[in-house]
């Protein structure tokens, strides 16, 4: 998104190796962290080591700290957490990096799922003490079954926590991915002196800056220096370091990027401190953005025509006219403003105009951008969450995974007069892919069923058919707790089990709903070849 370099009309002499040129200048990362690891704090330590080009409507809003320009729902400002994701870019070593928001608490949306489907890569930031927490674990699931490489970040290495040894022990038992710590902490959790990092051997010595708010100072020097500083400490660091490298726990990039390995980094976030080496590594170790297999598994090239993936869509940032933003990972082609694309699913044309990047309240319009950036489409009524863009709308990408809800409830208006409101408030959120409205004839009055990955999406739901549609509603929790996709044969069997409902959506799909995986298990034990779709697992 690098407005300031071409004015849109020269855009079109854009040729295929600057596209390509500037795809390679580009790393998009998601940091992926169980709530209070430290995810936010990362994302703002990594802006101040690097020049912040973009923020947009990013990180938690704690007051009174400068560059947070996120919360500006309501509802945001009163429990004090971003619901929404968006994107920071940031600028280092005149690379270009896209962090996406993962909006992190404890109740994950399938929002922070989706936003992994527009990274290459992604940080996955462990809290020294708590090691894997079940968030962390969630989220990893969604990264190995699409494959995203792996960056390994063991925070708060300030506080007492386990041992370093220990911490890889676990990250590997869960991931399965061997880890290839870069640097190695001089001194045990809660007594944080340093890093040696192991590509050069060399020892950084920390000196905390006084509050923590600017860069730790910091001093580098070879080990015969260090062993003089450190004593023992600096010994054992070696010691532990030898022995990483006798067993091959050394990066390896195709590993990395064939999901072998991961990259680990000690840092205390908090301080800044080993956060430039994860800045660095972005740079040097993530991927930038590759080719992508369209639905009929052809590869579209980066440098090819334009085409972008919609992730996101939300609204009402503006509460004047509620508008609806369309967030877009761009993957092939160059974006420039003015240019006319076509969704692939309505075939509607539509001129990129008022494409803007979003920074909190503040918006920006975009002239230029490229593979692996993220464009705010302003006024997109019509865009929903998985629509490929491209300018002949040949370009279609698979449509973004069902993530699997566990969570189901009834929804009713609390004032039956408002039923239009009612139902045009829960079509938008469903095309929002806030929750997902299914129906089923043989449910009584119609009642649609609300199926959502984590249960705060039904405050989410109250909330905005309150304030936005005028149309307070009423829930009741239903007894199931697992679902999967089943074709019209497959519904015909199952209509007839006990404990089993299957309802429909709105793009067709047939949700079977279970009452738990038991259940599931035993229906395809007595049921050979009945069509029952796994969706893609959070946990
Ligand atoms: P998030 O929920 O993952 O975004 O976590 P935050 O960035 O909001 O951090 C949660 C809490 O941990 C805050 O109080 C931070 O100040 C604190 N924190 C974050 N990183 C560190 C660290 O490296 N060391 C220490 N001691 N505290 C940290």
């Amino acid at each position: 998104m690098s407005s300031d370099t071409h004015a849109p009309e020269q855009a079109s002499d854009i040729t295929p190796a600057q596209i390509l040129a500037e795809a390679g200048r580009r790393r998009t990362i998601a940091v992926i962290s169980h709530p209070d690891a430290g995810k936010s704090t990362l994302t703002e330590a990594l802006a101040l080591h690097a020049k912040a080009l973009r923020e947009a409507g990013h990180v938690h809003g704690r007051a009174g700290r400068a560059g947070v320009v996120t919360d500006w729902q309501d509802m945001e400002k009163q429990r004090g957490i971003s619901i929404s994701s968006a994107v920071v870019q940031l600028s280092h070593r005149d690379q270009v990096i896209n962090v996406v928001d993962t909006p992190g608490h404890a109740d994950f949306s399938e929002d922070t799922y989706r936003a992994l489907t527009a990274v290459d890569a992604v940080i996955m930031l462990v809290d020294a003490a708590r090691g894997m927490e079940v968030q962390t674990r969630k989220l990893f699931g969604v990264c190995k079954q699409r494959g995203l490489p792996v960056i390994t970040v063991v925070n708060k290495w300030d506080r007492p926590g386990r041992e370093a040894l220990e911490l890889l022990d676990e990250v590997e038992s869960v991931t399965g991915l061997k880890p290839t710590p870069m640097t190695w902490p001089v001194g045990i959790a809660g007594d944080f002196r340093g890093l040696l990092e192991r590509g050069t051997g060399s020892y950084v010595k920390y000196t905390k800056a006084p509050g923590g708010a600017t860069l730790a100072l910091e001093q580098r020097m070879d080990g015969d220096e260090a062993v003089k500083v450190e004593g023992t400490a600096w010994q054992q660091a070696l010691d532990e370091h030898d022995l990483l490298s006798a067993t091959g726990a050394d990066h390896d990039e195709e590993e990395f990027l064939a999901f072998r390995t991961t990259p680990v980094y000690f840092t205390a976030a908090v301080a800044n401190t080993g956060v430039g080496q994860v800045l660095d590594s972005l740079v040097d170790v993530a991927p930038s953005p590759h080719p992508q297999a369209d639905v009929e598994g052809q590869d579209q090239v980066v440098d090819g025509r334009f085409s972008a993936q919609v992730f996101k869509t939300q609204t009402g940032m503006n509460p004047a006219h509620r508008d609806r933003l369309a967030f877009a990972r761009i993957r092939s082609g160059v974006f420039h403003r003015g240019m006319t694309v076509r969704d692939n699913r309505s075939g509607r044309p539509m001129v990129l105009k008022h494409v803007q990047t979003v920074f909190g309240a503040d918006r920006s319009t975009v002239d230029v951008a490229y593979p692996g950036d993220v464009i705010g489409l302003v006024n997109a009524r019509h865009i929903n969450v998985g629509d490929t863009l491209s300018e002949a709308g040949r370009i279609a990408y698979p449509p973004l995974p069902v993530f699997a809800p566990e969570h189901f409830r009834t929804v009713r208006p609390t004032d039956l007069r408002v039923g239009k409101q009612f139902r045009q408030g829960l079509r938008e959120l469903d095309a929002e892919g806030v929750v997902r409205v299914l129906t089923s004839d043989s449910r009584g009055h119609g009642e649609p069923v609300l199926s959502a990955v984590g249960s705060l999406q039904f405050d989410v739901v109250q909330y905005r058919m309150t304030n936005e549609y005028r149309s307070p509603v009423v829930f009741a929790e239903l007894p199931y707790t697992t679902a999967r996709i089943t074709d019209a044969d497959g519904a015909a069997v199952l209509r007839a089990k006990r404990g089993v409902e299957v309802l429909e959506h709105a793009d067709g799909r047939l949700f079977a709903l279970f009452s738990d995986e038991w259940r599931v298990r035993g229906i395809e034990r007595d049921n050979p070849g009945l069509h029952l779709e796994e969706l893609v697992a959070t946990s």
